[in-house]
């Protein structure tokens, strides 16, 4: 069977290279004799590897020395914790900006720890926006802000950097990760599951400035503290070893693609192609606020709700599949992560295009 145009919000389609690559090395990883799965994870073989996962993924983002990368486990969800677990650094409450359902997550875990300032929040209006730094009511004492580049749900994306005033900013880059150009130092902390946008899911990625690690809260499990983490260099315990392997592969693809310059500019072509066909038809709708509109979670409803059944399965006898939308938004949902080829947006925007010649 051919391969399919994947838009699944997570886990998410991967570079068909990778998986090639990985189908040629599965039974023996460049002459070891055995699968990455099968080796120690102190073993020669696969502390290059994770020397060289890291290495790259420092180049791509041009990750400054001063900041630790960990792998880690647990997904974006056990970051939830481990952010004010580690980052409270003795103090009483962090700022939290609520745009959506990976925002409120985040605000109720840290409740068990800190009290939780809402500096802004877009609940008003559906989540359909990120509210702008000047209606931001950020409190100078909070121990750090937390925010989420990209609400993977509402499809909700900060086209920018907040202003902290020196606050140690902290960002769920889950689902935007590698999709564009970042400024690191403009972060204190930055977290993402790897399955949206790096590879498989088990992977959770940690990147960290040195400088606020060893404060924990009292009671803190060893392996909530990124400081026994990053004095472990990741193997504190057992790490995600296969997880790694096909990230640093696809690392390697971002590289040799032109890297992060060249993925966004692919990334805004292909969200420019369906906005463009969003925007020019009467017969769809896409809830989002233009100016905060995601490049990499596209969500978008129909005319007649009592259509979307028809057109889900339509699209996957076209090879566009995982197309519904979240519960909490309705409608349909297209995830075009880095590794979704123009050629799929352009298959999906021409389906669209006649479906609704058809049913418009
Ligand atoms: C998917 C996602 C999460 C949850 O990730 P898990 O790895 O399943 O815990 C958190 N935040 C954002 C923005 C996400 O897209």
């Amino acid at each position: 069977m051919e391969r399919i145009y994947n838009f699944s919000a997570g886990p998410a389609v991967l570079p068909q290279e990778v998986l090639e690559q990985a189908r040629d090395e599965m039974l023996n990883w460049q002459g070891s004799g055995m699968s990455v799965m099968e080796m120690s994870h102190r073993g020669k073989e696969f502390m290059g590897i994770a020397a060289q996962t890291e290495a790259d993924l420092r180049e791509l983002l041009a990750i400054p020395t001063t900041y630790k990368v960990l792998f880690l486990q647990g997904g974006a969800s056990s970051q939830f914790a481990m952010v004010p677990m580690n980052l409270l650094r003795g103090k009483t409450s962090a700022d939290y900006v609520n745009t959506g359902e990976w925002s409120k997550k985040a605000i109720k875990e840290a409740k068990k720890f800190c009290s939780v300032n809402i500096a802004a929040t877009s609940e008003d209006k559906n989540f359909s926006y990120a509210p702008a730094q000047d209606k931001w009511m950020l409190n100078k004492d909070a121990a750090y802000v937390h925010y989420t580049p990209n609400e993977t749900i509402g499809g909700v994306e900060f086209h920018w950097v907040p202003d902290t005033g020196g606050v140690p900013l902290v960002a769920d880059m889950s689902s935007n990760i590698l999709s564009k150009q970042i400024d690191v130092s403009q972060y204190a902390l930055i977290y993402a599951g790897a399955q949206k946008n790096i590879g498989p899911a088990g992977l959770t990625i940690v990147i960290v400035r040195e400088d606020l690690l060893g404060q924990t809260v009292a009671g803190t499990p060893s392996m909530f503290d990124y400081k026994i983490h990053a004095d472990n260099e990741s193997m504190y315990n057992t790490p995600p070893t296969y997880a790694m392997y096909i990230a640093s592969l696809v690392f390697k693809l971002l590289k040799s693609k032109g890297g992060l310059a060249a993925m966004e500019q692919h990334n805004i072509a292909k969200a420019n192609a369906l906005y463009d066909c969003l925007d020019s038809s009467a017969f769809y709708t896409c809830p989002t606020a233009r100016e905060n509109r995601s490049r990499m979670n596209i969500p978008f409803t129909l005319k007649d709700a009592a259509l979307d059944e028809i057109f889900l399965k339509g699209a996957k006898e076209h090879g566009l599949a995982q197309l519904k939308g979240h519960r909490s938004v309705g409608g349909m949902r297209a995830s075009i992560y880095n590794a979704m080829p123009i050629e799929g947006v352009k298959a999906l925007v021409e389906y669209m295009k006649a479906f609704e010649k058809k049913n418009g």
